[in-house]
């Protein structure tokens, strides 16, 4: 007796194109014997199965189950439909349908499959600097239109040979459908500029010799170098026009990276994982690579090769720095002509190849904090994998802010965030957030209603949101990144949010940044905020800690005088003119920034008084923090009819006593953070006393330093109180947009 055979439709949604879902499918259903067909479509994957019932139950928990690695399911609907008495199984064509969101894999780095090869002198891509397969290699970064087939990426222009072209149509093979399939005889090459017969051993040559090599990578150019060479990272330096921010590098494997930076096993996992972002590792005492790698830091951020050609070009104790190959802050480079255009004058020599970058995408930058990812860049790798909402929401596309751009276009369930762009100070961030916004709306299908865009009049995100025919919805800056925090924990009740950082937008026209909000997706009250001083010289304060350092002891009626390290770096007449500046409030704006308090305090210290790049002086002071300090200063808390006033006062009168009882630095700035922690658990306190209120959200760029994010977070938990902090997009501004999305949502 057989059981009458059934038929069902099945639709699977989430990661599944470009992952050998559909061989992975194929495999299965034949292996059980059932008929019907899979294929893709602008959706996803659309399987119809047939067969007993019991069979095509086992088959759909199998499919959920045993999903090819790369594969990230986030539905499978299922439905019945009248039985056609199909008992073969088959992989159909691609449906192009005009709706649908199909999800794009992000890159993938090279799988341990394709090494061996790699690596196997009998093998016909041995050496192949473009070998893949279903389970690794290029996807978001060469995907011009969805769904994913090779003619719809920079593939297309090759075609295979036969003996890719049977591996691509054979199900058994592990390259059955990988779009990027290629090999020696019919996919892209490498080559040098200036020419070179060997264009790898010619790149490891002249790094070997301390020139600097821009090299052709994923997402666009790196600007490669010897780290270990202070020669060759100096004249790195010097021909970027870069002073002090911090260089990635880029080692050859786990136990090569173990000798330059300390690594416990959830950062191992990471370094090693199939995202391959920069980890940022505490650095090692005893380390060869060149102090001008990340000069003052106390981390170095480290990746492992991605590539195939990575993994060719750098062999075993190799260190290289690798830079995004850009100009200052533009965009990454990605073509040929333009990278020989632009790097010109960087680089000494160009390793290329022809397989078109269609979407630029710099490389992702996390920390593991408390055990966990903490995004501090989320790029390749990650994008444009969605992040899920907490509820449904109609088309929108919100803008992010200004520095680290990111957008947000978003629909239903998902928040897709789009890939690091840079800061939006020029034409060419502004032409390239264009361009990958086009590219979204198109790959997504998502037609936004509106544009969600900061407060600041002065964002040429917002300038841009405002040209569009669209409706706007301006956020305020602080409560977006409230809400970006509680959105990826899915909170939907209402929360103390801390969001600390260096510049925002407030609603009364001041420059925010040290803010305690109650705060929903629809509305936030002002529950406290860092006391007002006098940012002089307005947005050119932050390359002048030494200057933030003068108006926050003015404001704590702290005199100037000489034997304080801030003071001594003015010269007389500088602070006279800043004396006045500060009385007359001539180019200052009031500000409660917690971001410029840190810079105070690192002045103060005497760790730094003039800054090259955003957060060095904090960066700087966390570096310096004695962990085996216990003690703390105490903020004063003002309350009166509006939001508590957060006085740092007390804490610069204490930091002055000390500094003239010759404690150390060290141990000032372990005090210091003690201090913003302990001020953080007793506004919760309060308010949880006042309204109930027990979950705490921790945003904004200050907490990208985890001395702080761990204090806080530690000793609110000891409280009870539930923690949100960031895992899924950056506490900084790249993390903006997605708040800003589900605002706009909320109050539309
Ligand atoms: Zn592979
Ligand atoms: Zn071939």
């Amino acid at each position: 007796m057989f059981p009458p055979p059934t038929r069902r439709r099945l639709r699977v949604t989430g990661i599944v194109q470009g992952v050998g879902f559909r061989p992975f499918v194929y495999t299965l259903a034949s292996d059980a014997r059932l008929g019907g067909f899979v294929g893709n479509d602008t959706d996803g994957v659309f399987i119809e199965i047939e067969g007993d019932d019991e069979t095509l139950d086992r088959f759909v928990a199998d499919v959920e189950r045993q999903a090819p690695p790369a594969a990230r399911i986030q539905r499978i609907a299922a439905e019945a439909i009248t039985p056609l008495g199909d008992t073969s199984f088959r992989i159909v064509a691609s449906h192009h349908a005009a709706t649908g969101t199909a999800l794009v894999s992000p890159d993938l780095r090279t799988c341990d499959d394709c090494l061996a090869e790699l690596d196997d002198p009998s093998d016909r891509r041995s050496g192949y600097p473009f070998i893949n397969c279903t389970n690794c290699g290029p996807r978001f970064t060469i995907t011009e239109r969805t769904p994913y087939d090779r003619p719809d990426t920079t593939m297309a222009p090759f075609a295979m040979c036969n003996a890719c072209l049977a591996e691509y149509e054979d199900p058994a093979d592990r390259r059955f459908h990988a779009q990027p399939n290629a090999c020696p005889n019919c996919g892209p090459v490498v080559s040098a500029i200036p020419p070179a017969p060997d264009p790898i051993n010619d790149a490891r040559a002249r790094i070997a010799a301390g020139e600097i090599v821009a090299i052709k990578g994923l997402g666009g150019f790196h600007l490669a170098c010897d780290a270990t060479s202070d020669r060759a990272v100096a004249l790195l330096r010097e021909r970027k026009g870069r002073v002090d921010k911090p260089f990635a590098v880029m080692v050859a494997d786990l136990s090569t990276a173990a000798a330059i930076v300390e690594i416990d096993a959830d950062e191992a996992r990471l370094l090693e994982s199939r995202e391959r972002p920069i980890v940022l590792l505490r650095r090692r005492g005893d380390t060869a690579i060149a102090d001008l790698v990340a000069p003052g830091n106390g981390h170095i951020g480290v990746m492992l090769p991605y590539t195939p050609l990575h993994h060719l070009l750098l062999e075993a104790e190799d260190c290289w720095v690798m830079t995004s190959g850009n100009v200052s802050e533009e965009p990454i480079v990605t073509a040929n002509d333009e990278a020989l255009n632009r790097l010109d004058g960087l680089a000494d020599a160009f390793v290329v190849h022809d397989r078109d970058i269609h979407v630029p995408c710099d490389d992702s930058v996390i920390r593991i904090l408390d055990g966990a990812e903490y995004p501090i860049r989320r790029s390749r790798g990650y994008a444009p994998f969605p992040v899920p909402l907490p509820f449904d929401i109609a088309p929108i596309l919100a803008t992010g802010g200004e520095l680290k751009a990111t957008f947000c276009l978003a629909a239903g369930h998902d928040g897709f965030m789009s890939q690091h762009i840079g800061d939006m100070e020029n034409l060419e961030t502004l032409d390239a957030f264009t361009r990958a916004v086009d590219h979204f709306v198109d790959l997504f299908r998502i037609e936004p209603e509106a544009i969600a865009t900061d407060q600041h009049p002065g964002y040429l995100s917002t300038k841009w949101a405002d040209r569009s025919p669209l409706p706007t919805v301006k956020v305020q800056h602080h409560h977006a990144h409230i809400a970006s925090v509680m959105a990826e924990h899915g909170t939907t009740e209402r929360v103390v949010g801390f969001a600390f950082d260096g510049t925002g937008y407030g609603t009364d026209a001041t420059v925010w940044g040290g803010e305690v909000l109650i705060a929903d997706y629809e509305r936030f009250d002002r529950a406290g905020h860092l006391s007002p001083v006098l940012l002089p010289g307005g947005d050119a304060a932050v390359r002048h800690p030494g200057k933030m350092a003068l108006s926050h002891l003015d404001s704590a009626g702290v005199p100037w005088s000489d034997d304080l390290p801030p003071v001594a770096s003015l010269s007389g007449a500088e602070r006279s003119l800043l004396a006045t500046q500060l009385k007359r409030g001539i180019n200052t704006v009031p500000t409660t920034s917690m971001g410029r308090l840190f810079d105070a305090v690192s002045a103060l210290a005497g760790v730094r008084q003039t800054a090259t790049y955003e957060a060095q002086a904090a960066i700087e002071l966390e570096a310096l923090v004695d962990l085996a300090e216990g003690g703390s200063y105490e903020f004063g808390l003002v309350e009166g009819d509006g939001p508590v006033v957060i006085d740092p006062g007390p804490v610069l009168t204490s930091i002055v006593d000390e500094l003239r009882d010759d404690v150390a630095p060290g141990v000032i700035a372990a005090r210091f953070h003690a201090a913003v922690a302990a001020m953080i658990v007793e506004m919760a306190e309060r308010i949880r006393t006042r309204t109930g209120i027990a979950t705490v959200g921790l945003s904004g760029g200050v907490f990208q330093n985890v001395t702080l994010t761990h204090a806080a977070a530690d000793a609110l938990g000891k409280k009870g109180f539930a923690v949100l902090v960031h895992r899924l997009v950056p506490p900084n501004d790249g993390g903006l947009a997605l708040g800003q999305a589900v605002i706009a949502a909320t109050r539309r």
